[in-house]
């Protein structure tokens, strides 16, 4: 497993050159277009004096351009620091700032944000930032990606020596629910590791198509989908806005075989009106991850899309896929767990002293092992307080652990509800009203209260074209659960906020549900 980005890249460019690797909406690209643009890139930006250690900040959607710099950086030992596409001014500033990144990649502008604009007047401020390049444009100052592409093609280039275990390939900033956002620093070996056990977990080989519709710029992107598709020798299709429908359709057109997504993904498609009209035969598995998955959904991904899926779970600062089911588990350990530990990696669930609790007690989730991050970029601090002595890491999620090893994962530390001194799990809940055949998402969050300290207050939207009153979902839950769980408050939304990632933001939630009730 110990090999550099590049060389698993390498590897399978190198078995069938000519195989189609990348499609997207503009083009279509084989091993070998995909190994020699990339190399052409290398070429140019080591001419731009970008060398080992380097910051690369790269803000594109789903784009093969992305999946180009990805392979560039890769070569040069340089570092790619992916950009949301969603940021604001200040994000790109401090993002920039931050990393010190001397090149940036931009769009001119998408889904209604002006990169260029955002990133020319950054440059500005940033003294790091050399120069910045514009992918699908042109403009006066910067220079264009096809330019670099055509620059390159006249150099010579040697690719860098890799220390896989100790280079930086990508900084990953996190969302910064909890503070700045910080920089976490995964290895080529980290996310080389990684990608290629979770290909394997996932049984991947050559003829496996990707749909890589979660963001490039996030780690679900970097390691399980473009990182595995090296890994297999497979190939990808990368959607670059999300849309049910056209998810469904690119499905049927390519024949895609693993189908990678957030739970909101699945629940979108499932429920689209014109889903059994769609050809999905083609669907063999995919990991869903990134945020709860509720039992139901899984359920209805293996049978109503005949999908094979695998539950996973992971977080940045663990390149992310650190537990994952497998196909021999039985249906029940399919739905309600996120499996075992990968092979080389370990967990162990702790109480708020840290001491190990027994099976099936909850506790915070730890673990060290092949994907855990090297540190946050530039802070020691922050780094000590997330890794501690013999290079635990941990997550902050509270969970549970079986006899067997599988694992439970029960909710966010900070999310639990603490009503009147009872300990609620939105997670439970949630679970209960993902039940309901008339619910399409939920999400269960804390609220202020002078009295109880806490009360819990359920935010649904309902399925179109169904009816729901609360009193009827309150008897519902009321009858699976203790009555100090049953939401103080519940209100009907039309969508939930979400993260670019695709998770459901629940700090927003809470925000405006608060502005609403009072
Ligand atoms: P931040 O940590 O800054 O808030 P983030 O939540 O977007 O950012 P990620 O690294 O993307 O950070 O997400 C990791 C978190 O996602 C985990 O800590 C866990 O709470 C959640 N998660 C991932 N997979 C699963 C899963 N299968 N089931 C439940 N939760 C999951």
């Amino acid at each position: 497993y110990d090999l550099s980005v590049a060389q698993v890249f390498e590897r399978a460019y190198k078995r069938n050159p000519a195989k189609e690797v990348i499609f997207d909406r503009t083009r279509r690209m084989t091993y070998e277009e995909l190994w020699n643009e990339s190399r052409y890139m290398a070429a140019a930006l080591r001419d731009l004096n970008v060398g080992k250690g380097d910051k690369l900040a790269v803000c594109l959607p789903n784009w093969h351009e992305f999946v180009v710099v990805y392979l560039a950086a890769a070569f040069l030992g340089a570092v790619i620091v992916p950009c949301n596409t969603r940021y604001q001014q200040h994000e790109v500033e401090y993002i920039l700032t931050n990393s010190g990144a001397k090149i940036a990649f931009c769009t001119k502008e998408f889904s209604g944000v002006p990169h260029a604009d955002q990133f020319t007047q950054a440059k500005n401020m940033v003294n790091s930032l050399n120069q910045i390049v514009s992918v699908r444009f042109e403009q006066e100052g910067l220079i264009s990606y096809q330019r670099l592409i055509e620059r390159g093609k006249n150099s010579l280039f040697v690719p860098e020596d890799i220390q896989p275990k100790d280079d930086v390939f990508a900084i990953l900033y996190t969302s910064g629910t909890t503070g700045r956002p910080k920089g976490a620093m995964l290895t080529h070996s980290n996310i080389a590791h990684t990608g290629t056990i979770s290909a394997e977990a996932m049984k991947c080989a050559p003829e496996d198509v990707f749909l890589i519709a979660v963001p490039v710029f996030h780690v679900f992107g970097i390691t399980p989908s473009i990182l595995s598709t090296f890994a297999c020798a497979g190939s990808m299709v990368l959607v670059d806005q999300y849309k049910a429908k056209d998810v469904l359709e690119l499905i049927q057109q390519e024949r895609v075989t693993v189908h990678n997504g957030v739970p909101t993904m699945f629940i979108l498609e499932l429920n689209h009106p014109d889903f059994a009209s769609f050809d999905l035969s083609s669907l063999r598995t995919g990991i869903i991850a990134a945020a709860p998955c509720p039992v139901e959904v899984v359920k209805r991904i293996r049978s109503e899309m005949g999908c094979n899926i695998v539950v996973a779970y992971g977080l940045t600062e663990t390149s992310p896929t650190l537990t994952i089911t497998d196909f021999n588990d039985d249906d029940m350990i399919r739905s309600e767990t996120v499996g075992k530990v990968l092979p080389g990696a370990e967990v162990k669930i702790v109480d708020p002293r840290r001491v190990p609790v027994g099976p099936g007690v909850v506790g915070e989730l730890a673990c060290r092992g092949f994907g855990v991050m090297k540190g946050y970029y530039n802070m020691p601090e922050a780094t000590q307080a997330a890794i501690h002595q013999e290079g635990w890491f941990y997550s902050g999620d509270l969970a549970t652990m079986d006899e067997q090893g599988y694992i439970r994962i029960v909710g966010r530390i900070k999310e639990m509800i603490i009503r009147g001194g009872y300990n609620i799990y939105p997670r439970e809940i949630e679970e209960i009203l993902y039940g309901h055949p008339s619910v399409m998402e939920a999400a269960v969050v804390g609220l202020p209260d002078t009295v109880l300290g806490e009360i819990s207050c359920a935010a649904i939207r309902v399925r179109s074209g169904e009816q729901l009153q609360t009193e009827e979902i309150k008897n519902y839950i009321k009858s699976k659960v203790a009555d100090y769980k049953v939401p103080d408050k519940f209100v009907f939304v039309d969508a939930l906020p979400m993260t670019a990632s695709g998770k459901i933001k629940k700090i927003d939630l809470q925000q405006q549900l608060k502005t609403e009730l009072e």
